[in-house]
């Protein structure tokens, strides 16, 4: 299927309409019409080369959520006309122990999982994602979605920003009585105040933007702190169970690890194209702490978020934009102006 989208044909390429392909749906594939697709961080790390291995013409966006045009024989959980959602996944090997365990982003199969955009399929181009009209999907990697359909361009963030922050919440054990820290507050970190919250756990923002302290408690943080500020930050030293840190910056971890309690854990999210300063050995050692790392989530967590977010009314802050627009996007996500994440329209692409 001949299908409209949007690509960058080089890292310095401005985005321009592309024709892609689709597969027509075979019997386990459900065809979907793309109605708003959100604008990850990864998505630019990815169409401008800052991560290695883009192949070009690159189709981003894996914040992807539509309507069920039509399904393959063997699909019976989806039918057309039905709101669903993709994320970060198309593929993985299903037989491993973490496919197994529905944790398909962690797959151990020869290729991993295979990505929404620049995953690897076997000799053909790599996989284009949600900067288009329409998509097929195996029906493994489809979620359900049942918040109203008038929320749907909220709803598109939850697929890559919401499940990134919720899986190592849930992991971590973020709940009542658990003080959790959420650093950097973009498009992921402002799901991550939110979903906190919503789990019980006392919530404390970190971020560099003066301008968005009021809006960050409005979201749900119990406190707001200006990681500049050191004096702010002594404030919370030995405190934190937790800190999802999702800053896509190098950027000095030790402040945040002074923070941590005895046997508190730092998640890393933000995934910036050159490293992280080394941390130093003996904040670590000395009160047994810990920094970690997490990836996307698995799909039968990403359906465990989604429900609990239509349940509490929880949909990411967006700004909607036309998918011509998405230059200036990418321009005011690189100076932190995003508040908190850019939802694209596809009607735009017609
Ligand atoms: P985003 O919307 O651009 O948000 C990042 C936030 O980090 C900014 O809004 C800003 O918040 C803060 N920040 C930016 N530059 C900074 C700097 N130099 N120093 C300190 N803080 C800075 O990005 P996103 O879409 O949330 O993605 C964040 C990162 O996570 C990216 O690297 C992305 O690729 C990665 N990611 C990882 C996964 C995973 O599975 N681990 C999944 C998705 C995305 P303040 O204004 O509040 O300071
Ligand atoms: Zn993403
Ligand atoms: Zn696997």
């Amino acid at each position: 299927m001949q299908t409209r989208a949007f690509a960058a044909q080089s890292p310095t390429t401005p985005f321009g309409p592309h024709v892609i392909d689709r597969r027509a749906p075979g019997p386990e594939d459900v065809a979907i019409e793309i109605l708003f697709c959100g604008v990850c961080h990864s998505d630019l790390h990815t169409a401008r080369g800052e991560w290695p291995g883009t192949q070009y013409p690159c189709v981003p966006g894996h914040e992807i959520v539509g309507k069920v045009m039509a399904v393959g024989a063997r699909v019976s959980r989806f039918k057309p006309g039905q709101l669903v959602g993709v994320g970060c996944m198309v593929d993985s090997c299903r037989t491993c122990d973490a496919c197994q365990e529905g944790l398909e982003q962690y797959c151990n199969g020869p290729i991993g999982f295979t990505g929404t955009y620049n995953g690897p399929v076997g000799g053909g181009p790599n996989t284009h994602g949600g900067y288009s009209a329409a998509i097929t999907v195996d029906q493994h990697f489809v979620l359900a979605i049942s918040h109203a359909e008038k929320d749907l361009a909220g709803v598109a963030p939850l697929l890559c920003a919401g499940i990134t922050t919720w899986s190592p919440l849930r992991h971590w054990g973020a709940g009542p009585g658990k003080k959790v820290g959420i650093v950097g507050i973009g498009g992921l970190g402002h799901m991550g105040v939110k979903l906190s919250h919503a789990l019980g756990a006392k919530t404390v923002a970190f971020t560099t933007s003066a301008d968005k302290v009021a809006e960050i408690k409005r979201l749900g943080a119990d406190e707001v702190v200006i990681s500049k500020d050191e004096k702010q930050m002594a404030a919370h030293a030995n405190s934190f169970d937790l800190i999802v840190n999702t800053v896509a910056a190098p950027h000095n971890l030790d402040a945040y690890v002074m923070l941590l309690k005895r046997d508190g854990h730092m998640v890393l999210l933000g995934a910036p194209s050159t490293p992280h300063p080394s941390p130093g050995v003996f904040p670590l050692v000395f009160k047994r702490r810990a920094i970690a790392g997490s990836l996307i989530g698995g799909i039968p967590e990403t359906q465990e978020m989604l429900d609990f977010c239509a349940k509490h009314n929880i949909v990411a802050e967006i700004e909607l934009i036309k998918m011509q627009d998405i230059e200036q996007a990418y321009a005011r996500m690189l100076k932190s102006d995003v508040k908190y994440r850019f939802s694209i329209d596809m009607a735009s692409l017609k």
